[in-house]
This record gives C-alpha cells, sequence and structure tokens, in this order.
C-alpha cells in the first residue's frame, strides 16, 4: 500500500490536517467528567472511567495562561521567543509558541485573548523533504 504524503505533515499528533479544511486541534474528552487531554489513552486520568474518551475539535482560540520568554536555545534557533500555555475556549490547554509579539514582558499580559494559527515549522523537513506544519499562538487581533 503506498502512503501518498502529498501535503505538510504535523508535527505533533494532536494536529489534524483534514484533506479538504483548515488544520485543527484535536483533543480526547471524558464523557464522564469532562476532562480533556491532547493524546490518545484509554482511561480517563482525572476520573479513572475507562474507554469514555471521545475525539474532540479543540477551538482556535484561548487565553494566555502563562509564558516564559525564551533566551537561550539550540543553535540554529532563533531567541528570544515566547514559550507559552494557553488554555483554550471550551477546554484544553495547550503548549506552543507565541508569534507576532515582542519578547517583552511588558507587552505580554496574562489572561490575554490569542488565536491558534497554523504554520509551517520554520522550514523543517524530513528526510523525503516533506515540510512540517505547526501550530503558533498570535495575540488576537482587536476589533477597532
Ligand atoms: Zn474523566
Amino acid at each position: 500500500m503506498a502512503d501518498e504524503q502529498t501535503g505538510p505533515l504535523p508535527v505533533v499528533d494532536f494536529l489534524k490536517i483534514p484533506e479538504n479544511g483548515d488544520p485543527y486541534l484535536e483533543g480526547h474528552k471524558c464523557t464522564e467528567c469532562g476532562a480533556i487531554f491532547l493524546d490518545t489513552r484509554s482511561a480517563c486520568s482525572k476520573c479513572g472511567a475507562r474507554d469514555k474518551l471521545e475525539a474532540l475539535k479543540l477551538s482556535n482560540r484561548g487565553t494566555l495562561y502563562v509564558y516564559s520568554i525564551v533566551h537561550r536555545s539550540f543553535p540554529g534557533i532563533e531567541v528570544p521567543y515566547v514559550s507559552a500555555i494557553v488554555d483554550l475556549d471550551g477546554g484544553g490547554t495547550v503548549k506552543g509558541n507565541l508569534i507576532n509579539v515582542d519578547p517583552d514582558p511588558e507587552k505580554i499580559p496574562m489572561g490575554m485573548p490569542v488565536d491558534v494559527v497554523f504554520k509551517d515549522a520554520l522550514g523543517r523537513k524530513d528526510k523525503e523533504g516533506n515540510s512540517y506544519l505547526s501550530y503558533f499562538f498570535q495575540p488576537q487581533k482587536q476589533s477597532q
């Protein structure tokens, strides 16, 4: 069976790229207690229910929960960048980089509304030359 990959590959398992449509993040929600997890698991680690987890399309909007400004990283990775944890609207907590913002604590308020955006993962490619699609957070555009 030929598994032809035409588009970019997702950088993480919970990033889904539908054939027709926009990429999105997928979580798994426990139907017993409502807890949402990003990885696939057979039992809920909050309430212990087994086989009660359902795939769920997560929101593309959320709120900045916490972040840190990273000044040192691996060679080739541009610093500083902002590593953030975002609570998505409707549930799910995701870690990722905050972009299109000055890496300055005075300009990044906690609780700031953010959008989830999907972009090429900084030019990374696998051995076959496939590019990767990643997700980032950016401040929501203020309505004028
Ligand atoms: Zn549960």
